[in-house]
Parts: C-alpha cells; sequence; structure tokens
C-alpha cells in the first residue's frame, strides 16, 4: 500500500458521493485562505522562524482536517469508511501525513495536500519565473539554506526543492518553445504517461512499481526523442537546465531526485517527467477528472 492508493479511493469516494464533494470543497477553500493568510501575515512582518511558520501552517491544517472529519461524519456508508482506514493504516505515516492517523475521513488526504504551504500554489510566476525570484519568495520559509546560500544541502528542504523543480521546469519549456517539432513529440508521450497515472491512480488494486515502470519507460522515450533532435539542440543552451537538474538531484522526494540524477541522459523533459508521478499533479489531476466523467 501507498500513498497514491489512498488517493485514489478518496478520488473514487468524491466522485461517487457529490455530498462528501461538498464539504470537500468547503473545508478546502477556507483551510486554503487561512493558508494564505498565515503566508500573509509572516510576509508582513517580515517574519523568519521557518519553525514557527510551519508550526502555524500545521495548526490550520489539523483544524481544517478536524472540521471537515466532524462534518463528513456518519455521510458515508461504514463499510466505505472502513475501506479508507483500513488502507490509511497500512501506510507508513510521514512527518508530514502524520495527521491523517488521527482523522477517520476519506478525503482527508487529498485536503492535506490541498493545504501544502507551497508558495507556487498561491503565486503565478509565469513561465520565465527564474529561480532568483522564486527562492526569493520562498528564502523566509526556507530551512535547509539554500534559498540565501546557494549551497546545496544533501536534502534540499520542502519550499527550495519546490522552486527547484518550479524552476526547471519553466526553463525547460523556455528551451522547448524554440524546439517546437521536439516539444509536440514530448507533448505527445507526457499526454500518453498523464492517462496512464491517472489510471493507475484509479485503481485501488495498482501498486507503485506501476508508476516506477511507467516513469522509466517514459525516460527512455524522451531520451529517444532528444537522440532523434539532437541536430537542433545547441548544447551551450543547456547549461541553467543541467545547473537546475544537479540541483534537483538533491530534492527531498526519490522519485524527482531518480529522475534528476538521470536528467542528462535523459534530455529535455527530464524536468516535466520528475513532477509528472508525484502525487496531487495537476496534469495527472485533469486526467483523472476526464477518466472519471467518460466512464
Ligand atoms: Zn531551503
Amino acid at each position: 500500500m501507498v500513498r497514491r492508493d489512498l488517493i485514489g479511493i478518496e478520488e473514487q469516494l468524491l466522485e461517487r458521493y457529490p455530498e462528501l464533494a461538498a464539504h470537500h470543497a468547503v473545508a478546502r477553500r477556507a483551510g486554503a485562505q487561512e493558508i494564505t493568510a498565515v503566508i500573509g501575515r509572516f510576509d508582513a512582518a517580515g517574519e523568519t522562524d521557518a519553525e514557527a511558520f510551519v508550526g502555524q501552517v500545521s495548526l490550520v491544517q489539523r483544524t481544517a482536517l478536524e472540521g471537515y472529519a466532524a462534518s463528513v461524519r456518519g455521510l458515508l456508508p461504514d463499510d466505505e469508511v472502513a475501506r479508507w482506514i483500513t488502507v490509511r493504516d497500512a501506510l507508513e505515516l510521514s512527518a508530514y501525513d502524520a495527521l491523517l492517523g488521527d482523522v477517520d475521513a476519506p478525503g482527508a488526504a487529498l485536503l492535506l495536500d490541498a493545504l501544502e504551504a507551497v508558495p507556487g500554489d498561491e503565486v503565478t510566476y509565469g513561465d520565465q519565473a527564474t529561480l532568483d525570484q522564486m527562492l526569493a519568495a520562498t528564502a523566509a520559509r526556507c530551512e535547509c539554506g539554500y534559498a540565501s546560500s546557494r549551497v546545496v544541502p544533501k536534502r534540499t528542504c520542502y519550499f527550495c526543492a519546490h522552486a527547484i523543480t518550479e524552476a526547471w521546469n519553466a526553463e525547460e519549456r523556455r528551451l522547448l518553445s524554440r524546439l517546437p517539432a521536439l516539444r509536440e513529440e514530448l507533448d505527445q508521450l507526457f499526454k500518453a504517461l498523464a492517462d496512464r497515472l491517472a489510471w493507475i491512480a484509479l485503481n485501488p488494486e495498482a501498486e507503485w512499481s506501476l508508476v516506477e515502470h511507467a516513469s522509466r519507460k517514459a525516460a527512455r522515450g524522451v531520451a529517444r526523442l532528444n537522440r532523434a533532435a539532437r541536430g537542433e539542440i545547441v548544447e551551450g543552451t543547456l547549461a541553467s537546465w543541467l545547473d537546475l537538474a544537479t540541483d534537483a538531484s538533491h530534492d527531498y522526494r526519490p522519485l524527482v531526485r531518480s529522475v534528476a540524477k538521470r536528467g542528462k541522459r535523459t534530455g529535455l523533459g527530464a524536468a516535466r517527467l520528475s513532477t509528472l508521478a508525484l502525487p496531487g499533479n495537476p496534469e495527472v489531476q485533469a486526467r483523472m477528472k476526464k477518466r472519471a466523467q467518460t466512464r
């Protein structure tokens, strides 16, 4: 059992029980406003205490999850809740997920994901955002030192890791905008991968190894397309992209790390690949919604 199994069950339940989905949407909106308020308060005060920030965000998350759990109690058939609890209890909860152990409410994992204090979720950087801009926005919350020193630690913190993958993706999109043929072929490949990942996410029986298998297969495809386009890619233009790949290879998320380590061999598309299989990826979620609608 992996976290994705729990998310898959939640997606199905939210789709099948509109009343649950309605409560979920309310909790998500209210919680997101609270998180934005916390970020705003810290920004306004020039507050740099990362621990205090994380503490306040955790408090918002706990309140939101408990409120949501209370609002949906008795809404679902007991066996649906029991199934969710069984999967939840089979997971090794990370510090980030520990809260889930305290609430017996299907939808809680998705709610927690929605209430991540990710600056990137609140601020639109646009396609041309540089790492400098993003790190400036996260410096106050950085716990690993990278945001201010640019010295890459063994593992970048939550905030820096997100800024790096965001910047890496932005740089990749910038480079691909000059390589329309390659971009088109990569788009096709990623569309198929997102569809595959959506199928996996929606199937409670599917195991994590399927995600890894799909990612590896996609990496080989990306490498092949890059080799075919070799003549068009000017070596020197990849410098920033390669630097960002190196920084991303210190990501706290194992999946990002492994894709980033092979980034140079994989070529353009590796940045997008590094984040596509992460739980909650918007591209995959969009495919999941589409699949749910057409079933
Ligand atoms: Zn950091």
